[in-house]
């Protein structure tokens, strides 16, 4: 089979074939396996993972969080405890009902999310006031059986997240603990993944199986026009604490009920990433979680091999010294342009040129993924401050990006457009689920929720709602999403 190098459609013009194309091509995921949705997270695209990893772990400590491990088989007797829990997840859950010859006597779930089976746990955990608040975090794979159509990261049958829950006293405290989440997601998000986003409140209808009220980071990908959630954040109030009776005893001697939360992000970060920064050359990764931030290639010429080769070396382990993640490409067999494809569609940042016209000069030619802008340097320092400014650049943009995809409309002719165009609707509504299920089955999106950072409620006061002409309460985003 030949190896084809490059991205064969445009990302406007076809983004699903786009997207499959990058992802493949550039390395991060090998979807030739056995099952469906089950993919292989390649070398490439894991360590966006674990540099994501590396960037939260701390940041989840640093809060008081604890990691631990929980098993992965979850009883159906548990996992029914908490009843709109259960059925919220039962259509997507994988079950294991043998073991070696023997019909197992209660099948196990492959875990979906571990609320239940940790929560069974966290009961024999608590019994006082001192023990509050409990934070526990894990970084596993969960499985969730999609029927629907699977996409490499964005949507998968198998994937890996980290999933942190939380037990406090109090109704409030539990709330404070979602905001203090609110504000460390937002950070991964903004500062390091470069992702613009709408901190939303999602309706009755659409909060997560089992919670007061779920909190969502929505980024939207305007080529696809689609919303992709980044991660949640729910309050799931006494609704696990009293099926699973983790109480405890409080100052007043009373015992009483606890207040959870619980909270995650996936490997759907990576697809996300892609999906936003990337333009017709590949993937554009920000250089915060790139796997590789600046690729050192020597262009060779006739009679200069050598002196090219010592000085790209020397170049190489200088930035090496420096803490730059970096890399070599001095493969014998492929050329300096089949390299240059190679590395933008995988998304390195920045590319550093070792030619002999840049040796007689005293230095090395620098080029930017992020605006293609190339420029010859002799300083080295030059290259951590570059990365810098390409993490603010494509931050920058991608906000302006983001936030010009917003079309503020009345009704459902506005709405209509809005999707047509691809674009996120924001309008008002009269709060009305029948509303709310008439705009998914008339276009197909659907309302997303409402501002939570922000009280925006104020300028719904007056107007109608978009869909029933009704008195309006609130203000809402919609649109498609994955
Ligand atoms: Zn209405």
């Amino acid at each position: 089979m030949s190896e084809e190098l490059g991205v064969s459609v445009g990302k406007e013009e076809n983004f699903s074939e786009w997207y499959l194309d990058v992802v493949r091509k550039g390395g991060f995921v090998d979807q030739r396996t056995p099952v469906k949705g089950c993919d292989v997270f390649m070398p490439w695209g894991f360590a966006i993972w674990e540099n994501i990893q590396r960037i939260a772990d701390p940041m989840f400590k640093e809060h008081g969080v604890k990691n631990a491990y929980f098993p992965l088989f979850i009883p159906k007797s548990l996992l029914e405890k908490e009843a709109k829990h259960f059925s919220g997840f039962v259509p997507e859950v994988a079950w294991v009902t043998r073991g070696g010859d023997e019909e197992l006597d209660e099948w196990l779930a492959i875990r979906p999310t571990s609320e239940t089976i940790m929560y069974y746990t966290f009961s024999k955990w608590i019994s006082s006031y001192r023990d509050l608040p409990l934070r526990i975090n894990q970084w596993v794979n969960v499985v969730r059986w999609e029927t629907k159509a699977t996409r490499p990261f964005l949507r998968t049958r198998e994937f890996l997240w980290q999933e942190g829950h939380t037990v406090h006293a109090t109704y409030e405290e539990a709330a404070k603990e979602v905001l203090d989440i609110i504000e460390i997601y937002s950070q991964i998000f903004d500062e390091y993944l470069a992702l613009p986003f709408l901190v939303l409140k999602r309706t009755e209808n659409d909060k997560f199986a089992g919670a007061d009220y779920s909190i969502a980071f929505d980024t939207f990908v305007p080529e696809a026009g689609r919303f992709l959630q980044l991660g949640t954040v729910h309050h799931l109030g006494q609704n696990f604490s009293r099926p699973f009776e983790i109480t405890f005893k409080d100052r007043d001697q009373r015992v009483k009920y606890a207040y959870q939360t619980s909270w995650g992000f996936s490997t759907r970060l990576i697809g996300a990433i892609i999906a936003f920064h990337g333009d017709d050359r590949g993937a554009i990764i920000p250089p915060a979680v790139a796997p590789v931030q600046a690729v050192v290639i020597p262009i060779p010429f006739k009679g200069k091999e050598e002196t090219v080769m010592e000085a790209a070396r020397k170049i190489y382990s200088e930035l090496e010294y420096m803490g730059v993640r970096v890399e070599l490409d001095d493969r014998e067999d492929k050329t300096p342009g089949w390299k240059f494809n190679e590395w933008e569609l995988k998304g390195v940042p920045l590319r550093v040129e070792v030619g002999p016209r840049d040796v007689e000069r005293g230095g090395f030619t620098l080029v930017r993924r992020d605006t293609g802008d190339k420029f010859f340097e002799t300083d080295l320092r030059r290259v951590p401050e570059l990365l810098e400014e390409i993490q603010e650049n494509l931050r920058e943009r991608a906000w302006e990006k983001f936030r010009s995809s917003i079309m503020t409309v009345e009704d459902m002719d506005g709405v209509k457009k809005a999707v047509e165009e691809k674009k996120i609707a924001r309008t008002y509504w009269c709060g009305d689920e029948a509303c709310e299920f008439g705009v998914k089955e008339e276009t197909g999106a659907e309302i997303r929720g409402t501002r939570f950072d922000v009280d925006e409620s104020g300028e719904a006061k007056g107007k109608k709602c978009f869909f029933c002409g009704g008195e309006a309460n609130f203000v809402v985003y919609i649109g498609k999403s994955w």
